[in-house]
């Protein structure tokens, strides 16, 4: 990759997951694209692989490999051209795992990541709800402690595999007069009786199952409290550094997949007998493009060098996921345009990158939202520390 962050190993790594990627995950994404959902027996294959373990302990069946692994992972993830496919996979992987791996007991880690990095349950991350999802302090879902056990109402939405999941990681109030102060984290089994998915309907990600979730007097035992009761607002901002990261790695993954398309096209495509790449103007928005690229990707790595060394770099992670997700709805904004009319038609790539790319700004929080935290730490200076378990 001529990077220092690469050795031999990430690159030989790199080229057998892009070569399953090709071979087991390609020939079905049309497919899962129009019906709105993945088949089962890819999370097996990924499972069979050690694909979802590839940054989990060895104790619960994972690879515990650097996060260089991950960055790979979510690449070439971004490089097949469907991010509704890629999002099924990160989310439950990154999402959904890392809240059972962090804030898990011995019980639950054996109950549900050593299943999780075997591919055999799907997992999903449940915080965003229908009254609002950048302000999550002000959730409304409780779980209301009844001896042993929490009875949960409220309700969840734009969940990802919120419909095909077997476990959900719900954020709740325990106690709702303290605001964020008096939030959880709860898991349970999709089977629980009370909870029930509706599928949404999406401009994008299409092949990515999202759904609303509700919440009916769901009884759970206190077993499946996860971490302390009322730490849940603090271990959620913990792990945004992790997820916003993963959030700019797809970004400039999918946003390089885009120039590198368009290059190649441009090197066919011949207007006034000329090759498109030899037009001045053109020639310069992809040199632009390519430094924005560059930059990005270059950043992203930092970051994740300092994650793997544990590093607490919300700030940074913040600023990735605000920068890069931008800068890739404009490269492939541009790229389109680059295509003329046949970056339009569903036959080529960038029609489908477009749609996909629109949702970088969006979820895992806002841009909106993360200018607001970066300008607390650079403005007001304002320090976010770890969270203790
Ligand atoms: C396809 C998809 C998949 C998703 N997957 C998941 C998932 O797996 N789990 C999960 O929990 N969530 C998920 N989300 C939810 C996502 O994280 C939220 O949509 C996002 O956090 C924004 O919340 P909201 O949609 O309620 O927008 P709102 O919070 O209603 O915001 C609306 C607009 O107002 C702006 N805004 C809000 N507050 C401020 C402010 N203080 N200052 C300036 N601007 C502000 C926002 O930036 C935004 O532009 C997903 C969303 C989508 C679309």
């Amino acid at each position: 990759m001529g990077t220092s962050y690469f050795t031999e190993e990430h690159d030989a790594f790199r080229e057998s997951f892009r070569e399953f990627l090709q071979r087991e995950v390609v020939p079905h994404i049309d497919k899962w694209e129009k019906d709105g959902k993945i088949e089962r027996f890819i999370w097996e294959k990924f499972g069979e692989m050690g694909y979802f373990g590839l940054h989990y302990p060895e104790k619960y069946g994972g690879l515990e490999l650097d996060l260089f692994y991950t960055i790979i992972f979510l690449e070439e993830l971004q490089k097949i051209n469907s991010g509704g496919f890629a999002a099924a996979m990160w989310a439950h992987t990154y999402l959904a795992m890392t809240h059972v791996l962090k804030e898990g007991n011995e019980a639950i880690r054996k109950k549900y990541l050593v299943p999780s990095i075997t591919g055999e349950k799907i997992g999903c991350l449940c915080i965003s709800e229908p009254f609002g999802g950048s302000d999550v302090a002000g959730m409304r879902t409780t779980a209301i402690k009844e001896g042993d056990s929490y009875i949960i109402n409220g309700s969840k939405t734009f969940i990802t595999n919120g419909l095909l999941s077997d476990y959900l990681v719900v954020a709740a109030k325990t106690s709702p007069e303290l605001s964020h102060k008096g939030m959880s984290i709860f898991i349970m089994d999709r089977d629980t009786p009370g909870i029930s998915s509706t599928k949404l309907d999406k401009l994008g990600w299409r092949a990515s199952d999202t759904a609303e979730i509700a919440f009916d007097n769901v009884k759970v035992s206190a077993k499946n409290l996860m971490g302390e009761e009322n730490k849940g607002f603090s271990y959620i901002m913990q792990h945004f550094a992790l997820e916003r990261l993963v959030m700019g790695v797809n970004a400039h993954a999918r946003a390089e997949y885009a120039l590198d398309y368009a290059i190649e096209y441009m090197g066919e495509r011949i207007a006034f007998g000329k090759k498109l790449n030899d037009f001045q103007v053109l020639r310069h928005k992809v040199a632009e493009m390519a430094s924005e690229v560059e930059m990005c990707k270059t950043f992203n790595y930092n970051i994740a060098y300092r994650l793997n060394n544990d590093e607490y770099v919300v700030k940074e992670a913040s600023m990735s996921k605000l920068n890069s997700t931008r800068i890739a709805d404009k490269v492939i904004y541009e790229c389109l345009q680059l295509l003329g009319g046949y970056g339009y038609m569903e036959d080529y790539p960038m029609a489908r990158l477009f749609r996909d790319s629109r949702l970088g700004p969006i979820g895992g929080g806002t841009s909106e939202i993360l200018c607001e935290i970066i300008a607390k730490m650079v403005i007001d200076k304002k320090e976010y520390k770890p969270a203790t378990k």
